[in-house]
């Protein structure tokens, strides 16, 4: 841990003076920056980025109106926890979420979500958590929150009430015991639930359980409502896959094209 510390205070010298101002506000908490820096994002003035090398992928990133000072969602206060596709907010932002976490895990996404400052929300199985938990420390580290995605990735939809409970609590237990951090928020596999999925998040300390308004995949960003652009408080879905530095370049490229600036969904949902 202390050698850990150190490479992260290092690295922050490595990257501070030079590092380039950013527009917009990504969490509460300061990121720290990840503990391998990779010469390739700061490339001389005049050089041109190789296709697809980390500098490339920060250098098209667009640059976003500022993010509006968060204004959390009024919550139930007893007993339950919303279902929602889309965050109920007329705030000019969207959200990026990345599911799973145990089929790949590319290097790159570390250093991409930190030189451009992409908040995100991992929901994962706690499984992939603690066999790859290194990982998804450093995505941490520059700004990515962990929350819960299950156990066994199994569909919830009709189980009993013991069974789904045994799938969320034991997640939240196990992502608790690795990162420090109880989760907040709920996603079911596939988005499959009923009822009793969300007496259970809740019974598990989900404030609430999410679905999805767009997937991204290999790049593209499938709309799943009828406006076919990303609206306020859109949540898009992605994946750890190999394109995952595609696909968070093509939300990033949606959001902006809507008008919207990337935010980090526990801003919202305290
Ligand atoms: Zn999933």
């Amino acid at each position: 841990m202390a050698t850990l510390l150190a490479l992260l205070a290092l690295t922050a010298c490595a990257v501070g003076p030079g590092h380039p101002a950013h527009a917009r506000q990504v969490t509460a908490a300061q990121p720290t920056p990840p503990a391998q820096p990779t010469p390739s994002a700061s490339p001389s003035p005049t050089a041109k980025p190789a296709f697809k090398s980390l500098a490339w992928y920060v250098s098209q990133v667009p640059t976003f109106p500022e993010a509006p000072p968060p204004q959390p969602v009024p919550l139930p206060t007893t007993g339950s926890v919303p279902f929602w596709h889309r965050l109920p907010t007329d705030q000019k932002v969207a959200f990026i979420t990345i599911d799973d976490g145990g089929l790949a895990r590319p290097p790159g996404v570390i250093e991409f979500i930190w030189e451009a400052r992409i908040p995100v929300t991992m929901f994962l199985n706690s499984p992939a958590a603690e066999e790859h938990t290194d990982y998804f420390r450093q995505i941490e580290a520059v700004g990515g929150v962990v929350e819960n995605h299950t156990i066994t990735h199994t569909s919830l939809a009709g189980r009993s009430y013991d069974y789904q409970k045994q799938e969320i609590c034991g997640a939240a237990d196990r992502l608790e015991g690795l990162f420090g951090k109880r989760p907040t928020l709920f996603r079911p596999p596939f988005g499959e639930h009923d009822s009793t999925t969300l007496q259970a998040a809740h019974d598990c300390g989900a404030k609430a359980v999410f679905h999805w308004t767009e997937t991204v995949h290999e790049g593209k960003v499938r709309y799943q409502t009828p406006e076919k652009v990303v609206q306020p408080g859109d949540v898009l879905l992605m994946h750890f896959r190999p394109a995952l530095m595609d696909d968070l370049l093509a939300a990033l490229k949606a959001i902006h094209r809507a008008g919207l600036t990337p935010a980090l969904l526990e801003q919202y949902v305290r």
